[in-house]
């Protein structure tokens, strides 16, 4: 490998090409905008300037590595041009950090105060360009704000391919614009590019000025949307920012969920409908354990369940592909051996959704299939009708087609008709009030953490199942 010298020191290039590459992969941080890591190198924002011993200062996303190379990257030459570009772009910027919700997370903020941090130079008044541009149900585009640095136009050009944006007109009347009867709306990855953009240009309709993201913080989970299970983050408000005297539900919300860098499962995108898992884990949740629709107790509930699950002759499970791998597991352990189980899809490809693509999206929309049929087959449910007892583990089951004289145990999370139809219904708790894995659907293992309270009143499956196992009358 060839060995170049940074700063005097010298660094192994790997398998890197370009000196940007090398300084970043060597813990010489370098400043830069336009480039990123998955997308094409065009070199236009120019503040990832470095020199070159002998050659001068040029920019370093686009600087081939080679044996002897000598670099700086913060000589006075380079600090002085990098300085003078981020003038330049901030010429036009209308600095109105103080509403803009990439503000705490902005490039452009971190730059000015380490490479510039001088007032502007110029005495013209700013040039104005369009604030709210509607480039899409879910974006709006704040053209002030925009360096011009083309990540969202790559985006759609190399990654998502939907070839949506591109940049009309030139000089500083230059704009990003949807191509000529496009839109974004028609890109499932069009989120993406909010997460991109290195300033506050590209705006999340659903979480525009919901919170300064100094209040909020991430926790590590899984989207349950398809087979692909993307790695995510879901940023809600951090506990010593919890607001008092407003509706509680606030401090529990998903605001906004952004992908987890993952190479083996997602790389660095999630898919729109993985931005909308806050609506999904916000539904109205079921609190209430019910026998045949009546308000019970949940250790009534249980104990009910449990002399059903002791007394019934044929006995049918119906397994959830939204269980965890600890639940899919406790499961098996207490009460597999007193059902013929089936997997059932928990969710099918919705109106108007991407049912598959060649980037992430898979048909299956559920996030453990590949676990659960790994115990209990992949054979499409085969209910007999004299089946006695259906126990129903989630969401996607049509109750309509169970066998008419089967007493019917249901576990479920979410507010639904069923619940009362139910003989026993036990509410359960979902994914962001617990601990688990889950297995895609090549087999990767990911795990997701809690960040909402289980309600009163919710058992989590992992404990209820050998609980169901125990004789009726047991504790609970
Ligand atoms: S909108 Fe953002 S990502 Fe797109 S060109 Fe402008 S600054 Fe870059
Ligand atoms: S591709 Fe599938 S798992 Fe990934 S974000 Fe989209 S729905 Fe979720």
């Amino acid at each position: 490998m060839p060995v170049m010298f940074i700063n005097d020191q010298p660094v192994d290039t790997g398998e890197h090409r370009t000196v940007l590459q090398v300084a970043l992969a060597n813990g010489f941080y370098v400043p830069h905008f336009c480039w990123h890591p998955e997308l094409s190198i065009v070199g236009n924002c120019r503040v990832c300037v470095v020199e070159q011993e002998g050659r001068g200062v040029g920019i370093a996303c686009n600087m081939p590595v080679a044996e002897g190379l000598r670099i700086q990257t913060e000589s006075e030459p380079v600090r002085a041009q990098r300085k003078a570009m981020l003038q330049f772009i901030l010429l036009n910027h209308p600095v109105d950090c103080g509403i803009c919700d990439k503000a705490g997370e902005c490039t452009l903020q971190d730059y000015h105060y380490a490479y510039n941090g001088a007032p502007a130079l110029s005495h013209e008044p700013k040039l104005h360009s369009t604030k709210f541009f509607p480039l899409s149900e879910r974006i709006i585009l704040d053209n002030e704000r925009c360096i011009l640095c083309s990540r969202c136009v790559r985006f759609t050009r190399e990654i998502s391919k939907s070839n949506v944006l591109g940049m009309e007109q030139r000089g500083d009347g230059m704009r990003v614009r949807p191509v000529e009867d496009r839109t974004l709306d028609d890109d499932p990855y069009s989120d993406n590019v909010i997460d991109l953009c290195p300033v506050g240009a590209l705006l999340s309709r659903s979480f525009q000025y919901q919170a300064r993201v100094w209040y909020l913080e991430p926790t590590a989970s899984v989207c349950p949307g398809c087979a692909r299970g993307c790695t995510v983050q879901l940023w809600h408000r951090r506990h010593e920012w919890r607001l008092k005297g407003l509706d509680g539900s606030h401090n529990e919300r998903i605001l906004r969920v952004t992908p987890l860098e993952n190479p083996r499962v997602n790389g660095a995108w999630i898919c729109n409908k993985g931005r909308d898992l806050g609506a999904l884990f916000g539904r109205p949740r079921a609190g209430q354990a019910l026998l045949k629709g009546r308000p019970v107790l949940l250790a009534e509930a249980i104990d009910a369940a449990r002399r059903l699950v002791r007394g019934a002759g044929r006995r049918v499970a119906l397994v959830s592909s939204w269980g965890s791998n600890e639940e899919l597991r406790a499961f098996r352990n207490a009460l597999a051996d007193r059902f013929t189980s089936f997997v059932k899809a928990d969710h099918r490809p919705g109106e108007g959704e991407v049912v598959e693509d060649d980037l992430l999206i898979r048909a299956d929309k559920n996030p453990n299939t590949h676990a659960a049929q790994a115990l209990f087959g992949n054979a499409p449910a085969d209910i007999p009708d004299d089946t006695e007892l259906v126990l129903v583990w989630g969401e996607g089951a049509d109750f309509s087609t169970l066998p008419r004289g089967a007493k019917i145990v249901h576990l479920g999370a979410w507010l639904q008709p069923e619940n009362g139809y139910a003989d026993v219904f036990i509410p359960i708790s979902i994914q962001t009030e617990r601990h688990g894995h889950y297995t895609s659907f090549e087999g990767v293992v990911s795990a997701f953490e809690p960040c909402q309270r289980r309600p009163e009143g919710v058992i989590d499956a992992e404990t209820l199942f050998p609980l169901l196992a125990a004789p009726p009358g047991s504790d609970t």
